[in-house]
């Protein structure tokens, strides 16, 4: 398997804050060309199963995935982790108790936003969830749309729920290491995900990759849908300099959200060592015909 596979290594099914099904992103990401893919809920595993089943159907390899949410240097970083055991009790506790603390924030959220005249924030945002222990700002932005308080979720992101805007809530999420071992543990590999949407300085950026190495971590995301043409040669550089391997995903959630659809990213540049050359015994590849 080259560079130049269509492989999509991220994106995300209603099991948490993305609007498809996993069937219907493995028919989407199929059509659109995809030969390897995988599904890469928030803090969940709940999807993997029927993701891997669907994959199988549409003729697609598939891994399993996931992206954890980390609190390294007070930041929110998230670790996708790819073809590990998706039934391994280590990690799916992990999952468990990394998603335990956000029905307490959403909460938090909700009173935010109603001191700022948003009422009823917190029951309204549910009617989006799938799963209410895996509630998220995406949910809550849903809601500000279809309320008419902004006419798209970045809108609401931009005025609302990052940190400095009414709706922010400050959470503690997983350590990089805890996460990075769950990942490991189960035979999988931990990938750092869009390293350019994080707002760290140069030393903290040469701290994340610098511990993230030494717990075990092994690639990072060059292409994908959160990061600039320019950003994916700084990530090149980077995945070189710290001698990882790189991976593409497109953070697809929703046909109206993202801008970047499952399957449509360039494809890796090619001095480095895609992750799923690393991967290969983890691939689920479609069994041959008969
Ligand atoms: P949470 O895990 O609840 O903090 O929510 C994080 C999710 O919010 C991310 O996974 C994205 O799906 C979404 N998100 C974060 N920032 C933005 C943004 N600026 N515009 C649109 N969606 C965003
Ligand atoms: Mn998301
Ligand atoms: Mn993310
Ligand atoms: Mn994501």
């Amino acid at each position: 398997m080259t560079a130049f596979l269509n492989a999509d290594l991220h994106c995300h099914s209603v099991v948490s804050d993305g609007t498809m099904t996993p069937e219907e992103l493995a028919i989407r990401a199929q059509a659109n060309g995809v030969e390897l893919w995988a599904l890469t809920d928030h803090d969940e595993v709940g999807g993997q199963h029927r993701a891997a089943a669907a994959a199988r159907a549409a003729g697609m390899a598939y891994l399993t995935g996931t992206e954890i949410s980390v609190t390294f240097c007070n930041e929110t970083v998230h670790i996708v982790g790819l073809g590990f055991d998706a039934d391994n009790a280590e990690i799916t506790q992990g999952l468990y108790d990394t998603r335990g603390g956000r029905g307490k924030r959403a909460q938090e959220m909700s009173e935010q936003l109603a001191q700022v005249g948003i009422r009823g924030a917190y029951e309204g945002a549910l009617k989006f969830v799938g799963n209410p222990e895996l509630i998220s700002r995406t949910h809550f932005a849903r809601f500000l749309v279809e309320q008419g308080y902004c006419k798209d979720t970045s809108e609401v992101f931009r005025k609302y729920l990052t940190e400095g805007k009414p709706g922010y809530v400050p959470h503690r999420w997983a350590s990089l290491k805890d996460a990075i071992r769950w990942i490991n543990d189960a035979g999988g590999m931990a990938v750092i995900a869009h390293p350019g949407r994080y707002k760290f300085t140069a030393n903290e950026e040469y701290a994340l990759f610098t511990e993230f190495k030494a717990h075990g971590g092994r690639a990072v995301e060059v292409v994908t849908g959160s990061h600039t043409p320019a950003e994916y040669v700084e990530y090149a550089d980077k995945a070189l300099e710290f001698g990882l391997a790189a991976s593409r995903g497109s953070d697809f959630h929703s046909p109206d959200e993202s801008h970047c659809d499952l399957g449509k990213l360039p494809v890796l540049p090619g001095q480095l060592t895609p992750v799923w050359e690393l991967l290969a015994d983890r691939i689920q590849h479609v069994a041959p015909a008969q």
